[in-house]
């Protein structure tokens, strides 16, 4: 993991105050080098243990209490979508935005019920570097991850994506008896679509295809785009009944939207739709929904057909 930080800074209460990461010891003089060695010896490999910024932070949490007494640590990412919180929030409150020169981590909040002394305070900075990298990396894992799972072109979720979740979901269903419908939705003669309007025109039908998928589901999530012009929508505890009312709103929702003109083509797509029985795999699923999504073109396309 890299340690170095040349480029990295640190500004407490968002005002602009760098800090020299680099010589920590030298902002502790009452604290003994070889103590602080050790902690920040410590504090670095607990950290290298893992990728999850909640561990992370609950270990940054517990060995800084060596140092200084914090009652409460809150970790905030927008942009990543992280917030951890750790011990109390208290009333004096100590933030810092970490950032490099390139990017920026987040901002780490100390909060105690005692003010914190600017000895404290320096102590907390002087150690922040060892919160930094170990987030940085936790950070890029996380989107390592997201974007794994995640169809590029149309940000829903991609095959592999699906076959978590789907797992999960039929798992919850077992458990608690309840419904579980999937619905597997192929774009009609997209082929065509191609053919005729170009490919840019293709992937502007997929996008839009997919945001009236979200619209109408309220639930990102629950849209995964298995490949090509195939999306699947996985509706927890929803009867086929139900799924079939909320179908039949997609189908007319893409049908309405792209009417066709010279420069915009006529889209229409194929649903087929299949809840979840005991004992049935993911696979079995999945193949009920296909067939029935088969069948649907079978029988002119632009419809709807149950497993
Ligand atoms: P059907 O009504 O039977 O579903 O016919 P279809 O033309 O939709 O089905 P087919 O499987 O024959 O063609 C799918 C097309 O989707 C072929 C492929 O070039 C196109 N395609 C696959 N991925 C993409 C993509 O990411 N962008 C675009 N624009 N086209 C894609
Ligand atoms: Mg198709
Ligand atoms: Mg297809």
């Amino acid at each position: 993991m890299a340690t170095s930080n040349s480029s990295s800074g640190v500004s407490r209460n968002k005002k602009v105050t760098h800090l020299d990461l680099k010589r920590p010891q030298d902002r502790l003089p009452e604290r003994s080098t070889s103590f602080l060695r050790e902690l920040r010896l410590r504090i670095s490999s607990l950290s290298q243990t893992t990728l999850e910024i909640e561990k992370i932070v609950q270990y940054f949490f517990d060995e800084v209490q060596a140092a200084v007494h914090v009652e409460g640590l809150n970790y905030v990412h927008e942009g990543h979508n992280v917030a951890v919180q750790v011990g109390s929030a208290e009333k004096h409150r100590a933030s810092y935005r970490l950032n490099t020169q390139q990017s920026y981590f987040g901002e780490v909040t100390f909060t105690r019920r005692k003010r914190f002394s600017e000895v404290e305070l320096s102590r907390l900075e002087s150690l922040l570097d060892l919160f930094v990298y170990p987030v940085r990396n936790g950070l890029q894992y996380r989107e390592a991850v997201r974007s794994a799972l995640t169809d590029p072109l149309t940000g829903v979720g991609n095959r592999l994506g699906l076959s978590n979740t789907l797992q999960k979901e039929i798992e919850v269903s077992r458990r608690y008896d309840r419904p579980l419908t999937i619905m597997m939705l192929d774009i009609d003669k997209f082929k065509s679509i191609n053919d005729i309007y170009g490919h840019a025109v293709g992937d502007r039908v997929l996008v839009d295809v997919t945001n009236y998928m979200k619209q109408t589901l309220r639930v990102a999530d629950a849209v995964f785009r298995l490949g090509g012009e195939e999306f699947l929508i996985l509706l927890a505890d929803t009867s086929l009944d139900q799924a079939v009312v909320i179908g039949e709103r997609i189908r007319q929702n893409i049908e309405q939207s792209h009417q066709g003109s010279d420069t915009s083509p006529y889209v229409t797509a194929s649903i087929g739709i299949a809840a979840y029985q005991a004992d049935m795999s993911s696979d079995d699923l999945l193949n009920a929904a296909d067939r029935a999504m088969y069948s649907a073109k079978e029988k002119g396309r632009n419809k709807i057909e149950c497993a």
